[in-house]
């Protein structure tokens, strides 16, 4: 892909980023190599000052990962796109490349746990400050800002609630105030959501999720214009939580399905959603591709699908819940998402576990909810099985 044509998706998927080395090899090498070598020591000296372009040390960069960075940039319709050894050390080299002592992050009350235990026990030793809001309240966001707020960081959908906020808004609140509009779109993936274009500045992804699709390696990225990935990738350089050129040659081949797997995870969703709506067992469903989702117009306006997690709550508490995850067969019980193997979890006493039970209730994340990563698995046999738990 030499030309500038406005290309799709499915295509960039596939193609964007390539270049073949002198054997002129089809699909994708995997340069597996630690470090380069220099042909003289002025090309050695300009490659380490930056004044020549070249590999040097695959801790700084590797050709198989600049092949994921720049494809994973594509899709996102981003300048620029570094890659880290997975989700959380993408939102970690984030931190440390934009905030210092007396900053303060801004964060969605419904976000991931790692991601509020990174921001709340360990930013903080180091006098950095957040606090929460309602991702579905952007006024909430403008109230809560203060001087020294530098990040604003949301997830949407929410986990696991699927609660959608509104990137566009909250993006002006940010900018309003300065501050830098970072939204993690593991849940959508570029393939349903394109948060640069609605005003978000920088882009985190999980690629151990969605990227993959196959729950094999874990990734990560961050995603954004080349002023703002710089500093970012300067302390990944340094510090080293950089990708592998074998996990990044897994994820190039991952992001060739992207388009297709997300579009049958969608279409598997919705039907689950919508039969689960006429099951006497449920309590209720969230799932933002239905129109009982208190946000599903803006969800349309925002998404080109509805996603793959279904979350719902069942009748009866804990009880009924544990009766459920024991009872499938098919599905796996984890805590993984974003995979082509349907997964079942129940949030309260595993991923949300360590969350006092009064933040638990204030976010709505009840004993009796479940969550399900729908994977690609007929849909038929992913509803027999969950049958079996009512
Ligand atoms: C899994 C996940 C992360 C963390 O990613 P890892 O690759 O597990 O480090 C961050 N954000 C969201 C929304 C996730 O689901």
């Amino acid at each position: 892909m030499t030309d500038d044509f406005d290309y799709q998706l499915e295509t960039l998927a596939i193609r964007a980023g390539q270049e073949r080395s002198q054997f002129g090899e089809h699909a994708e090498a995997l340069y597996l190599t630690s470090s380069f070598v220099a042909d003289n020591a002025a090309q050695a000296a300009a490659r380490f000052t930056g004044a020549e372009p070249g590999f040097i040390y695959s801790r700084f960069t590797n050709p198989t990962v600049t092949l994921f960075q720049d494809r994973l940039a594509a899709l996102e319709g981003a300048e620029a796109a570094v890659a880290t050894a997975s989700g959380m050390s993408a939102i970690l080299a984030l931190c440390m490349g934009h905030l210092k002592a007396g900053d303060h992050i801004l964060a969605s009350s419904g976000m991931f746990g790692a991601t509020i235990q990174l921001f709340s026990n360990w930013l903080a030793k180091f006098g950095v400050t957040s606090s929460f809001v309602p991702p579905t309240d952007p006024a909430a966001w403008d109230a809560a800002v203060r001087p020294e707020t530098r990040l604003f960081f949301l997830e949407t959908p929410s986990n696991p609630l699927t609660e959608i906020a509104d990137i566009a808004a909250i993006s002006a609140v940010a900018h309003r105030h300065g501050a830098i509009m970072v939204v993690d779109n593991c849940f959508c993936s570029p393939a349903l959501q394109r948060p640069i274009a609605l005003g978000a500045d920088l882009v985190i992804h999980s690629a151990t999720k969605y990227l993959d699709g196959q729950g094999r390696v874990l990734g990560g990225a961050v995603v954004g214009s080349k002023a703002l990935i710089e500093p970012i990738y300067q302390f990944l350089r340094t510090a080293g939580p950089t990708l592998s050129a074998f996990n990044a040659w897994v994820l190039v081949k991952g992001l060739e399905t992207l388009g297709l797997r997300m579009r049958a995870h969608c279409e598997n969703a919705l039907a689950l959603a919508q039969w689960l709506e006429t099951q006497p067992a449920i309590e209720r469903v969230y799932y933002p591709g239905l129109p009982s989702h208190p946000q599903h117009e803006l969800a349309k306006r925002q998404q080109s699908g509805g996603g793959g997690i279904v979350s719902f709550e069942v009748k009866g508490g804990q009880e009924a819940a544990w009766r459920l995850v024991d009872s499938v067969q098919l599905l796996s019980r984890t805590a993984n998402l974003g995979d082509v193997k349907t997964t079942i979890t129940h949030p309260y006493t595993t991923t949300h576990g360590r969350i006092s039970p009064e933040v638990k209730a204030a976010a709505g994340i009840t004993q009796g909810l479940i969550r399900i990563s729908v994977g690609l698995e007929h849909i038929d046999d992913i509803k027999r099985d969950l049958a079996r738990g009512w």
